[in-house]
């Protein structure tokens, strides 16, 4: 037994569950393939932003070379020269980074073996394997037949040898016109499946490469150029998504047409889907273009940019791949299950503070005009280390204006006149007085005393409250903005094009609720950007790492208290 054979069961965390990926690759290991090696690879276009469907990508690429002791490469499939950006990619590394992956030395480009590839298609050609067709784009697609009619065969394709290898060098020459001709695979016109139907290799484009400049005018497509990729840099198992699952013998073809050493794997697995948004980039631009959302980090986006801003971790993404697996089917994935995972997370890392949303002014009548005393407050019930904090209290505070009703149904049991509560930490007040304003009949501000005797939030005599409400004093307060967010899309499913023949026609109007005017804790103030943290009734939030500034910080709600998750499994 060699040194880096592994049995699966030495290398599962304790209650990760496994998959079929995993499982052929322990196979492949036993069996002594690849020389024991396990080389994956995550190959975004950068033609956008990274989603949380790409993190599931990622975690299975890298994850399973982490887990096995191999390497996974970061290669960028820059073959379409007309749609990418340098943007895309230096967001696409952070992305990858940001999750805790690392490629090492093994950052790579499809556009570094524009070379090799255009060697290998002479080398079809001389082989009889590849033709130059003349073809127009339109007499292409009525040659090309349907999934119940074969195709017919192009008039150029048995054009001799010599001949294609002039014109597919004058192509590289730059002496045609786009759209005149393009270099074929020879495979079969009459192939049940489509993509063996002689796929185009080559095609021209009169575009610069922001990698390669002008030195190209003809760019490889991305079946020909991907399985090339996989193999020049020794790939053992290349990965992808179902939807390739028929592009698999056009893989292979190539590669046993160009007799390469290396012969990777393809091996297709199910997309991620989730509710309540949509997982593609073509989507994502139309979203960002026309102003749908504040950019491709709007905290709503499901690009990793924009749960990142919104204040999500690496950790509980990385949790949330592993917990829906890897399978064959494609499924759903309900958006509880990620807000579970963070939900998680920050209850048991998230120090707790007391912010008021929206403010309503409570005065104390009994306490001392200009006293001033601090509280004692548990920074997280769930660990006590975290320790405690001092908060100020003094006559005037501010409360929850939903935590006061003047006349309340059955089933509130918050403040009402003449009811007594509890203050968080503090003391039990009761309402003796409601202030309004008298043109527009609102309720300004609230006349309360409180018991001395019930200092910490007990009292003495065991009487009972039947709520504990959250509150900051409104000297010591400071001024916040909140965010408040609810799923970009109304519809459960805005990709399904019965339920949402427009996408943009599903967008949630009320995903964005924007409150101005909060008052949070003294203590939050120096709260950095991107900091996390639990307001006591109200949720996670996270400081806005973009808007949030020195005198005005802007709090981001990550997700609600209330689990969904938990009630969906019972
Ligand atoms: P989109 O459909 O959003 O444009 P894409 O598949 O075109 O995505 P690529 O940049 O080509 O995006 O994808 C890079 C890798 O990520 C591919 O291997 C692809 O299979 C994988 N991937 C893309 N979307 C998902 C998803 N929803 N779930 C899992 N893997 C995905
Ligand atoms: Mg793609």
């Amino acid at each position: 037994m060699k040194d880096n054979e592994l049995k699966s069961g030495d290398l599962q965390e304790p209650g990760l569950p496994s998959h079929f990926i995993r499982e052929i690759v322990t196979e492949d290991l036993k069996a002594g393939k690849n020389n024991g090696a396990v080389v994956t690879r995550f190959p975004p276009e950068p033609n956008g932003y990274l989603h949380l469907g790409h993190a599931k990508s990622i975690c299975l690429n890298f994850g399973l070379a982490e887990e096995f002791k191999g390497r996974c490469h970061l290669r960028f499939d820059d073959t379409n020269p007309t749609k990418e950006e340098v943007e895309y990619i230096d967001s696409i590394k952070e992305d990858v980074r940001w999750l805790g992956f690392d490629w090492g030395d093994h950052l790579y480009f499809a556009s570094d073996y524009f070379g090799k590839l255009y060697e290998y298609a002479v080398q079809l050609i001389k082989k009889g394997k590849a033709y130059v067709c003349s073809l127009s784009a339109a007499e292409m697609r009525e040659y090309r037949g349907t999934l119940t009619e074969p195709g017919k065969e192009s008039p150029y394709r048995n054009r001799p040898v010599e001949e294609n290898l002039d014109l597919f060098e004058r192509m590289k020459a730059g002496e045609f016109e786009e759209g005149t001709h393009v270099l074929r695979a020879k495979i079969d016109m009459t192939s049940g499946n489509l993509n063996m139907r002689d796929p185009v290799m080559f095609r021209i484009l009169k575009a610069e490469h922001h990698r390669t400049g002008n030195a190209w005018c003809i760019y490889p497509m991305y079946d020909y150029a991907h399985c090339v990729s996989d193999s020049v840099e020794g790939i053992t198992h290349s990965i992808c998504t179902l939807e390739f699952e028929d592009h698999r013998p056009l893989y292979d073809w190539f590669l046993d047409e160009l007799e390469v050493a290396c012969h990777p794997q393809q091996i297709e697995f199910a997309r991620l889907n989730l509710s309540y948004t949509v997982m593609s980039k073509r989507k994502f631009l139309k979203l960002v273009g026309e102003g749908h959302v504040s950019g491709w980090d709007d905290p709503r986006m499901p690009t990793l940019s924009g749960i990142r801003r919104r204040g999500y971790t690496p950790s509980s993404i990385r949790n949330f791949c592993e917990r829906i697996g890897v399978a064959k089917r494609n499924s759903f994935v309900d958006f509880a299950l990620l807000e579970h995972c963070i939900r998680e997370e920050l209850n048991r890392t998230a120090p707790r503070f007391m912010a008021v949303l929206r403010p309503l002014k409570v005065v104390i009548l009994n306490y001392p005009e200009g006293q001033t005393e601090e509280l004692s407050a548990v920074n997280n019930p769930e660990d006590a280390s975290m320790g405690s904090r001092m908060v100020p209290f003094s006559r005037v505070l501010y409360i929850e204006e939903e935590d006061f009703q003047e006349n309340p149904p059955k089933q509130f049991f918050r403040l009402a006149p003449g009811r007594e509560v509890r203050l968080r930490y503090a003391y039990f007040i009761t309402c003796v007085h409601v202030v309004k304003d008298e043109t527009t009949g609102r309720i300004t501000e609230l006349h309360c005393t409180y018991d001395p005797a019930t200092r910490g939030g007990d009292a003495p005599d065991n009487r009972k409250v039947k709520a504990t409400l959250h509150w900051v004093s409104a000297q010591h307060a400071v001024d916040a903005e909140v965010r408040l967010y609810d799923h970009l899309f109304a519809s459960p499913n805005p990709a399904d094009e019965k339920e949402c023949p427009d996408f943009l026609g599903c967008l949630n109007p009320k995903s964005l609720e924007v409150l101005p005017s909060a008052k949070i804790e003294p203590g939050l103030a120096r709260a950095a950007k991107g900091e996390r943290f639990q307001f006591e009734r109200q949720g996670y939030f996270c400081v806005d790492p973009v808007d949030s500034t020195e005198g005005h910080p802007v709090f981001n709600r990550i997700v609600s208290l209330k689990d969904s998750y938990a009630k969906i499994k019972k």
